[in-house]
């Protein structure tokens, strides 16, 4: 049996839309509606047909809804909850895949004090945005966290598992706080020092930009795969997990001046020892089936 009838998607950009997509190829019985507060997104997801129906209004949305999912940046989620509060059916319960938990959490339970919310954030995207960017594999072989309230009813927690486990991900379950730690480390701080490589490079005098771009195959066009994802989505993500980010950034900031020492002091024992740990890292990520193992990302040469 599916753990859900009705599905709502708030927010049909690169994530909502693949849910959609991924709902329609795996549990193509599930009713699927959408909203987005862009008319234009809402007018490409109905070009698309990537859900059954598509309101103008979040209320009008949620209305039969047995999951809601909201997919829209995290600073919005709390005003999002606010507009469909009142038209939400009592048995539904609320999610989202925003990039920090706790945040969210404090935002949704204040507007929706009687509701069952579950948080969730599967780590899985790209650099792109908007409905044409979604596709149905996404979720495939990625983690999906779930950061249920202590008090969330364990039969809700494992629908929304069984959900998710149906969209082809693994999922785990975990404090919201620890989440937010978590992530920091693994995807905040490397999109943090990709925008500051990206931008540093660009502010250089003395090297044009036509050579930050021509030579970019030495590493820096790595980094600008991560500078490219979402300006809104990454501005609210850091300033929601502002606490975890300042943190890892602290301890990243100490790492980097003791590198700088090393250098400058001809340490070259200190900087091989850190590049062979690292490299056993990218090891580990492959072994895990994180990412693929074909050099140079599997570029074409
Ligand atoms: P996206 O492609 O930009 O899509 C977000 C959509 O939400 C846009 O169409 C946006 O419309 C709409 N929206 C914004 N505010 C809204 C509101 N108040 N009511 C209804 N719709 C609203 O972004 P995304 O990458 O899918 O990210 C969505 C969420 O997923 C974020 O919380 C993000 O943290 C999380 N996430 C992202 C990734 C990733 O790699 N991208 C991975 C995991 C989780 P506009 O056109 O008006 O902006």
């Amino acid at each position: 049996m599916l753990p859900f009838a009705r599905l709502t998607v708030i927010g049909l950009g690169l994530i909502g839309s693949s849910v959609a997509r991924a709902v329609k190829a795996q549990m193509p019985s599930v009713r699927i509606t959408g909203h987005d507060a862009d008319p234009l997104v809402r007018a490409r997801a109905v070009q698309l047909g990537i859900c059954d129906d598509v309101t103008d209004t979040a209320g009008a949305s949620v209305m039969a809804a047995d999951l809601v999912i909201l997919c829209v940046p995290v600073g919005a989620m709390g005003a999002v909850a606010a507009d469909f509060a009142s038209d939400l059916p009592a048995d539904a319960i609320v999610s989202d895949v925003g990039s920090c938990k706790q945040s969210v959490a404090d935002a949704l339970a204040a507007v929706l004090p009687n509701a069952m919310i579950i948080p969730a954030h599967p780590v899985a995207g790209t650099e792109k945005s908007g409905p044409d960017a979604g596709f149905a594999t996404l979720f495939k072989g990625r983690w999906c966290i779930l950061t249920p309230p202590e008090n969330a009813p364990e039969a809700a927690v494992e629908r929304l598992r069984s959900f998710w486990q149906r969209l082809g991900a693994d999922v785990e379950i975990m404090d919201a706080r620890h989440h937010d730690m978590v992530l920091a480390v693994t995807s905040h701080l490397p999109h943090l020092i990709a925008y500051t490589i990206v931008g540093t490079a660009d502010d250089l005098e003395g090297v044009t930009q036509s050579e930050v771009i021509k030579y970019s195959a030495g590493g820096f066009r790595d980094f600008t795969r991560i500078a490219a994802s979402d300006p809104v989505m990454w501005r609210d993500v850091f300033l929601s997990n502002k606490d975890a980010v300042l943190e890892m950034l602290q301890r990243f900031s100490e790492d980097l001046s003791a590198l700088q020492r090393a250098i400058r002091y001809g340490k070259g024992d200190e900087l091989e020892a850190l590049f062979s740990r690292t490299r056993d890292i990218r090891r580990s990520i492959v072994e895990q089936g994180q990412d693929d193992d074909a050099p140079d990302f599997g570029r074409k040469h």
